[in-house]
C-alpha cells in the first residue's frame, strides 16, 4: 500500500519508541501535566529479546513509577545472583543499600513493556501503537515534526512537537539519521535467548555461568544464564562481550545450544518443548559509546544512546533512568521556554555514568584475553567474600561509601 498523506498530531514532546526508555519518559512528562505522545511500531503486548533479569536498580525505577505492586503480584521475585563456574557454585544476594531494595524481579517483556506503557498513557500520555516513525522533517539543526507510517493502512502520519526524544532501542534508525555514531572502538555486547519448560522455574536466585568456553576450551568474556520466569519456564540465554573485533567470530547460536546442554540436567530443561520456535538475539549498545546523544531539541535515551552497563549486560534500569532525565530536563525546558537545558544531558550522562563505565571498558578490555578472564573467574569464585563485592559492584550496586572509591579510579582512568 503506498503511503498517503494522513492526519496531523501536536503534542508538546514527541517520544519514539514504547520501550521502557520511552514509556518511563513519557510517564514522567505526562506526571508533570506535559503533553507527549510515544510513537510505537509495534502492537503491545510485543515480544523483546531480553534475559528478563530485573536488577534492584530496574526495581527502584519501576516502583517510582506507582508499579511495585503490579510488580510483586506478576512476575517471579528473587534474592539475588548465583555464580556457578569451575565445579563451584556461590548464591550472591542483592546488597541492603540505603537507595535500592534487595530483591529483583524476573519479567517477561512482552508483558513488562505493556505495564510500563499503560502506566504512561494511565497518566495522560497519548500513545500511538502499529506507527513506524520513518522519517524527521527538519528546520535547520532543530526537529520540527515525526513523520510515521501507521501499519495498518499505511497512512502517513505527522506528529508536530517542540521537544523529541529517541527511545528508539539498539537500532535507532532516526538517532543514526540524526548523526547519532557508535564509536566501534568500544565494546559491544552479542547475545541471544529462549525459553525452556523447567520444574525448577520458581527459583529464588538467577544464574550465570561465568566459566562458558568455546572450542578451544578458551573461557569466553561473557556468561550463559538461566532466569527462572515463576511461570513454569525459564529464560536462558548466552551474551558475549566483542572489543576491537575480539570475539566477533563467536556464533551465539551454536554456543547457546552447547549452554543449554551443560545446564539441562541441572535445571531439567525440557528442551524438547521451547516456548519460542527459535531462539532470538540481538546487539546490546553499550557504555555510552555513541555520540552525540542531544541536538538542540532532542536527546536519545536507553539503548539510542548505548546506556547498557558493560560491566554484566544490564539495560532496562539504565534505560528507565535516562528516560527520567531526559524527562526532568525537558520540563525544565517546557517551564523556561527554550531549549537550554537540553543542552546539560550530554554532561550528565557523563556525570552519572562516565567513570564507572570507563572502568567498564577496561574491565571489557581485560577479560577479552582468556589469560584474565580464567584466573580472574577462579578467584572471585572462591567464596562469598570474595565474590560478593564483585557481583555487587558489576550490578552497580555498591553503597555509595565504596562507590565514591570506584568512581575515583573510573574518573582517572577516563581522563
Ligand atoms: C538477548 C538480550 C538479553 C538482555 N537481557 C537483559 C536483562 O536480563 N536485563 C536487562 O536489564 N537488560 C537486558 N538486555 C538489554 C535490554 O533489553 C535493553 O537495554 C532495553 O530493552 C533498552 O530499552 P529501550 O527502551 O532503550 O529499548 P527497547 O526496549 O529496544 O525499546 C525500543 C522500542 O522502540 C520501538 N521502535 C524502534 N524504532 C522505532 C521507530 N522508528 N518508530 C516507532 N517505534 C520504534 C521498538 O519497537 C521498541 O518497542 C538484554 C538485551 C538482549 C539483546
Amino acid at each position: 500500500m503506498s503511503p498517503q498523506v494522513g492526519e496531523e498530531l501536536s503534542s508538546t514532546v514527541v517520544v519514539v519508541g514504547g520501550g521502557p526508555s520511552g514509556a518511563s519518559c513519557a510517564y514522567w512528562l505526562a506526571t508533570r501535566g506535559i503533553s507527549v505522545t510515544v510513537v510505537e511500531r509495534k502492537h503491545f503486548p510485543r515480544d523483546k529479546t531480553c534475559g528478563d533479569g530485573l536488577t534492584p536498580r530496574a526495581v527502584v525505577q519501576l516502583e517510582a513509577m506507582g508499579l511495585g505492586s503490579d510488580l510483586a503480584a506478576r512476575f517471579h521475585r528473587y534474592e539475588g545472583l548465583r555464580a556457578v563456574a569451575f565445579g563451584k557454585s556461590l548464591e550472591i544476594p542483592w546488597p541492603r543499600h540505603p537507595l535500592m531494595p534487595n530483591y529483583g524481579f524476573v519479567a517477561r517483556r512482552r508483558e513488562l513493556d505493556a505495564l510500563v506503557l499503560a502506566n504512561a498513557a494511565a497518566h495522560g500520555a497519548t500513545v500511538l501503537e502499529a506507527h513506524d516513525a520513518t522519517d524527521v522533517e527538519l528546520e535547520g539543526a532543530r526537529i520540527r515534526a515525526v513523520l510515521a507510517r501507521r501499519s495498518d493502512d499505511g497512512a502517513t502520519v505527522r506528529l508536530s512537537g517542540r521537544w523529541f526524544v529517541s527511545a528508539e532501542g539498539s537500532n535507532a534508525r532516526l538517532a543514526r539519521a540524526l548523526g547519532a555514531q557508535r564509536d566501534t572502538r568500544q565494546p559491544l555486547g552479542l547475545a541471544i535467548r529462549t525459553y525452556l519448560p523447567s520444574p525448577r522455574a520458581d527459583d529464588p536466585w538467577i544464574e550465570s555461568a561465568l566459566d562458558v568456553r568455546d572450542e578451544r576450551g578458551h573461557v569466553m568474556p561473557g556468561y550463559g544464564w538461566v532466569f527462572p520466569v515463576g511461570d513454569g519456564t525459564v529464560n536462558v540465554g548466552f551474551g558475549i562481550l566483542t572489543n576491537q573485533g575480539a570475539w566477533r567470530h563467536v556464533n551465539t547460536t551454536t554456543e547457546l545450544e552447547r549452554f543449554i546442554d551443560s545446564v539441562r540436567e541441572r535445571w531439567d530443561l525440557d528442551v524438547a518443548h521451547p516456548v519460542l520456535a527459535k531462539p532470538t538475539g540481538g546487539k546490546l549498545p553499550m557504555g555510552t559509546s555513541i555520540t552525540p546523544v542531544a541536538g538542540p531539541n532532542y536527546l536519545f535515551v536507553g539503548d539510542a544512546a548505548a546506556t547498557i552497563n558493560p560491566f554484566n549486560g544490564e539495560g532496562i534500569s539504565y534505560a528507565m533512568e535516562t528516560g527520567r532525565l531526559a524527562a526532568s530536563l525537558i520540563a525544565h525546558a517546557v517551564r523556561s521556554g527554550h531549549d537550554a537545558p537540553l543542552a546539560r544531558y550530554p554532561r550528565l550522562l557523563s556525570q552519572r555514568y562516565g567513570a564507572y563505565y570507563a572502568l567498564g571498558r577496561r574491565f571489557v578490555r581485560l577479560i577479552s584475553d582468556p589469560r584474565v578472564m580464567a584466573p580472574g573467574v577462579w578467584l572471585a569464585m572462591r567464596g562469598t567474600a570474595t565474590m560478593s563485592p564483585v557481583v555487587h559492584a558489576m550490578a552497580n550496586l555498591l553503597p555509595p561509601s565504596l562507590e565514591s572509591g570506584v568512581r575515583r579510579v573510573g574518573s582517572l582512568l577516563q581522563r
